[in-house]
């Protein structure tokens, strides 16, 4: 008798070390109980601290209230809501962006692990950068695929573009791109994202097959300083961006995303790509955001968190870390900040920390040793009463 009660690829899924990291810290680790406890400073993942705005609200339950007998039906994508996302896209990338190149789905998780399911097969090969986000990996291997990493440029917190071409084979069918970057908050320049566009079309036709690159770009919208955000979908046509609405709205458990083909793409790929990604959405589970989501996405692309409250918090904490003596760069985007950890041992640091009752994560679960990650969701009471603890944790590092 085969005695595995489990199949062999969650196991895979399990062991892979980013994985098990974030799935032991957020599942076994004590932290749902801990980040309740009173004066403990929660700065780990991207969860709202305050009640939602009342826009917000107002829009799901107007959305929930059926105005027909096929409200609640199954549903797949609904045209109000591609209208909605193909019109904030063509306005943000200054793009026309045809509503029929946009698929509504579960969230960004959503939208990649369809992504990779509809363009490569069990053994292909996928491409990211390190520090990813932690979930590529799982979301490969999950798809029968092989991820392949490579280091950003640690001084740049740019691609490093030639470590990309270096691990190109035959067999690679996917470049992930994350920008603006979880945990950089580095937005990846024109330039940058154009040579890429160069360097994916020249392997692809030195190998006779297509890279398509995936740009996971759930950030786009939490943009500071005024800095343009730049997509490699207006430089690559065959990208599947990815996006999800649970960062600008901060409300990652309601899960709203969508896969868009740029405009640029060949329309007989695109057709098969959408063709393609439609089968999998139901094979894979019946993976469409449900139909309230679906039918509040007008009202929600019209909404934002304050975007101008989150620079004045990233501002506030990058400015604090660095008087005590924190090394830093600034985000340009995203709600994350990625100082280097005092001590080579960021999973010491962070337990110091976690002592001192503040949350952070340590690079290793971004394979970045040496790093550690805050999360600036947390309000700006949290932020300013972590400081003398960020100070103290700092002394005992440096003094033991
Ligand atoms: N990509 C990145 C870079 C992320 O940080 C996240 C969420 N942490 C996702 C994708 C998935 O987003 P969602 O949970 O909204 O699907």
């Amino acid at each position: 008798m085969d005695d595995h009660p489990v199949s062999a690829r969650s196991v895979q899924i399990q062991q892979a070390e980013s994985f098990r990291m974030l799935f032991d810290f957020a599942r076994k680790s004590g932290y749902q109980e801990r980040r309740l406890e009173p004066g403990v400073l929660d700065f780990t993942f991207g969860d709202p601290h305050e009640l939602p705005q009342p826009s917000y609200v107002k829009a799901l339950r107007e959305a929930a209230l059926p105005k027909d007998e096929l409200w609640f039906a199954y549903k797949f994508s609904q045209v109000s809501a591609q209208a909605a996302a193909a019109d904030s896209l063509s306005r943000h990338l200054g793009v026309t962006w045809p509503p029929d190149r946009i698929r509504m789905t579960t969230g960004g998780f959503g939208a990649i692990a369809t992504s990779l399911k509809s363009v490569a097969d069990p053994g292909d090969e996928v491409i990211f950068s390190l520090p990813p986000w932690f979930l590529y990996e799982s979301l490969a291997l999950e798809a029968g695929l092989m991820p392949v990493k490579v280091r950003i440029d640690p001084q740049t917190f740019d691609l490093d573009l030639a470590a990309i071409e270096a691990a190109i084979t035959p067999r690679t069918r996917v470049v992930i791109v994350n920008t603006p970057n979880n945990p950089t908050g580095r937005i990846y320049p024109e330039a940058t994202l154009r040579a890429l566009a160069g360097l994916l079309d020249a392997a692809s036709a030195r190998h006779g097959r297509r890279i398509y690159l995936i740009s996971d770009e759930p950030y786009n919208r939490l943009v500071f300083d005024g800095a343009r955000f730049v997509s490699p979908a207006q430089f690559y046509p065959h990208t599947l961006l990815c996006y999800s609405y649970g960062k600008t709205l901060l409300s990652p458990g309601q899960r709203l995303g969508y896969l868009a083909l740029p405009p640029s793409m060949p329309q007989e790929v695109a057709d098969a790509v959408i063709e393609a990604v439609e089968s999998v959405q139901i094979a894979a589970g019946w993976l469409f955001p449900n139909n309230v989501m679906q039918y509040a996405t007008p009202r929600l692309e019209e909404l934002s968190i304050d975007v101008a409250h989150l620079q004045a918090k990233r501002d506030f904490m990058v400015a604090g870390l660095r008087a005590l003596g924190y090394e830093l760069e600034t985000p340009e985007a995203t709600f994350y900040l990625f100082p280097r950890s005092p001590v080579p041992d960021d999973e010491s640091f962070v337990r110091l920390l976690s002592d001192l009752g503040v949350l952070v994560m340590p690079g290793r679960i971004f394979e970045t040793p040496g790093f550690f990650r805050i999360c600036i969701t947390a309000t700006m009471e949290s932020i300013e009463a972590s400081l003398p603890r960020f100070a103290t944790a700092l002394a005992q590092a440096r003094g033991g």
